[in-house]
């Protein structure tokens, strides 16, 4: 079974994508989400965020307190570091379960925000990059989630240049509301099919 990694910035489409896979049957594991899960019910992960971040990182009811995480990750990068460092290897280890209850899945889907970042093309075979223009992606995501402009220019600016994402990937599909995206999923689909030895359905 291949392992296709699906990554873009914010708000270029992921989740969007991601659904058309699945609608062909594609199992997608969403890491980010995943991530999230983990932080707040893997004994060992919490053990190792508490050592990290000490004890007041997880309010008494066990939830995360993301907001004292955030807090110190804003103004020690070497803690965010350190933080990925153990959450990125969790989600991997959490993303290879998960492939095993997909065994007969011609190729599974890994859709994360940070792909290149965190090292995980590593674990991937191939990568697939949404990308569309910065000016759009605003628009969506403004109206999507009813932030101001500069907040999400903000997200837009800490994150890789999506054009070197684009030169790093080794499917591209673009989200520019010109290029209708169920053709293209078609034919990365069919591509990737054809490379699992199987036959599209
Ligand atoms: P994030 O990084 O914030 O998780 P994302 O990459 O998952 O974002 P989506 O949520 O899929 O992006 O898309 C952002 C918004 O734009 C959503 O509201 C989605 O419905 C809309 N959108 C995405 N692609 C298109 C399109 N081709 N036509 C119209 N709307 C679109």
């Amino acid at each position: 079974m291949l392992r296709i990694g699906i990554t873009g910035g914010i708000g270029s489409g992921k989740t969007t994508v991601c659904r058309i896979f699945a609608s062909l049957g594609i199992p997608v594991y969403n890491a980010d989400q995943r991530a999230k899960w983990l932080m707040s019910n893997d004994k060992e992960l919490i053990e190792a965020i508490k050592s990290l971040f000490g004890p007041e990182a997880y309010y008494e009811n066990g939830q995360l307190n993301r907001q004292h995480l955030s807090d110190i990750i804003f103004s020690e990068p070497k803690k965010r570091e350190q933080l990925n460092a153990i959450v990125h290897p969790a989600v991997w280890q959490d993303g290879d379960r998960w492939n095993a209850e997909h065994p007969d899945a011609p190729y599974t889907l890994k859709e994360a925000a940070l792909i290149f970042e965190s090292g995980g093309h590593k674990h991937l075979n191939k990568v697939i990059v949404i990308t569309a223009p910065e000016d759009l992606r605003i628009t969506r995501v403004v109206r999507r989630d009813g932030v101001e402009r500069a907040a999400v220019k903000a997200r837009i600016a800490a994150q890789m240049p999506e054009s070197e994402k684009v030169s790093r990937a080794d499917f591209v599909i673009f989200n520019d509301g010109h290029q209708m995206l169920i053709p293209q999923v078609l034919q990365i689909h069919r591509q990737l099919i054809a490379m699992s030895g199987g036959e599209a359905g």
